[in-house]
């Protein structure tokens, strides 16, 4: 069996921690948004300091490298937690880990005044085994294990980790009284595989605030800023590969009536509070899998793929009527608001996205003319409103 003898696999630790340390470091100071990267930077310290001190362990006092060693290595796997939840937007359980490492500590001290190494032993093993634990339900709480690679990383990392403080529990416990633990090599080998896969867990951890990165600019790429609603130009991608697969599918062309006059009335703020309770409201009309964008300024354009002529009509009507019946708030100010829509559906003449585009753009030009407050259908008339347009 391989051998590598404790100050080599410290030293070995000391030189990879360093460098994630400082990665972290770096990481961090370009972005300083991403709180986890200064957690993981901590941590990657105390570990740091941890592998340095632990070289020297044996010409240190026990009362001094007892609880400060494993403070240290608690740290460091706490952190890694803390991280963890920050990634995810949670709080930190501050009070709660620190009575528990609090208990950890006095075990730990009590059982080194005593000179119990066993027990010393299985408190340690036992503390890591928690936090990884936390970690774990932390990592399967998210829902995301299979859809991120980082998340299924972590969640490997764990159960392998958890397996192997699992296994030195055992092997402490089992261990005959006379059985010197400390220069065992199966432990070293254990605690060797400990610290790879500690290192693995970090890479998993930054794996996650990349795609947490990733993700936030693809959002900021794709969405909206005013209403959280999908842009122009993601809008118009997504549709068009609705149009080469759906057989139905309608296209809804909105714009806000008379919308100038709102700025006008109640200032540019006025007309975007109007633009975000429409567009909150346009969300409640639509299914799942509806495509809702902002097509400009107060025009919006809705995508309803697997959806007939008459569904279409109806999701239309009740947008229509949800705007006309209920002013949208604006301080003390309720602001009527109506809408026109133009509809297109996908038909032999109308089977690519751009000239249903137009059809349905065409058709809201007709709902304009036609006195606004109305649903037209590319062609024909199918909503008229059941009173002239409410006037701001
Ligand atoms: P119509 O019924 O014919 O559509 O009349 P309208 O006043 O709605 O149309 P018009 O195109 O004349 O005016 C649209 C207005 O929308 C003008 C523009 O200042 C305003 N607008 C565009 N984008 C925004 C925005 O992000 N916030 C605010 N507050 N207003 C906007
Ligand atoms: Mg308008
Ligand atoms: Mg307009």
């Amino acid at each position: 069996m391989f051998w590598i003898d404790s100050p080599t696999s410290y030293l070995i630790q000391t030189c990879y921690s360093v460098v994630v340390t400082l990665t972290m470091l770096l990481l961090w100071r370009s972005n300083r948004g991403e709180k986890e990267l200064l957690t993981w930077t901590l941590g990657g310290l105390a570990n740091t300091l941890f592998s340095l001190l632990v070289t020297y362990r044996d010409h240190l006092p026990l009362l001094f490298s007892v609880p400060v060693l494993n403070s240290l290595s608690f740290g460091f796997v706490a952190a890694l937690w803390f991280g963890l939840r920050q990634s995810h937007g949670k709080t930190l359980p501050w009070r709660g880990s620190a009575a528990g490492l609090a208990v950890a500590l006095a075990a730990l001290l009590a059982a080194t005044l005593d000179d119990l190494l066993r027990v010393r032993l299985l408190v340690a093993t036992m503390t890591m085994l928690l936090l990884c634990a936390a970690m774990a339900w932390e990592v399967r709480s998210t829902r995301r294990l299979l859809k991120s690679p980082g998340h299924t990383l972590s969640a490997l990392v764990l159960g392998l980790l958890m397996a192997v403080f699992i296994v030195r529990f055992a092997m402490i416990v089992a261990a005959p009284a006379d059985f010197d633990l400390r220069a065992n090599a199966s432990q070293h080998a254990l605690q060797f595989a400990a610290n790879l896969l500690f290192f693995a867990l970090v890479l998993g951890g930054l794996l996650i605030s990349n795609e947490k990165l990733l993700s936030r600019i693809a959002s900021l790429a794709e969405r909206d800023a005013l209403t959280g609603l999908y842009n122009r130009r993601a809008l118009l991608g997504l549709a068009e590969r609705q149009v080469g697969q759906q057989a139905l599918l309608a296209v809804l062309m909105i714009d806000l009536d008379h919308f100038k006059t709102i700025n006008d009335r109640y200032g540019h703020a006025g007309g975007d509070a109007a633009l975000r309770q429409f567009a909150e409201r346009l969300s409640q009309c639509c299914r799942r899998g509806d495509l809702i964008g902002r097509y400009g300024g107060e025009e919006f354009c809705v995508v309803l793929p697997g959806t007939s002529v008459s569904e279409a009509q109806r999701v239309a009507e009740r947008l229509r009527t949800a705007m006309a019946a209920e002013p949208v708030a604006f301080g003390e100010h309720r602001i009527a608001l109506t809408v026109s829509i133009g509809l297109a559906c996908l038909r032999p003449d109308l089977d690519r996205l751009e000239p249903l585009l137009a059809a349905a753009d065409a058709a809201l030009y007709q709902a304009k003319r036609g006195g606004r407050n109305r649903v037209e259908l590319a062609g024909q008339r199918v909503g008229v409103a059941p009173r002239e347009m409410a006037s701001v």
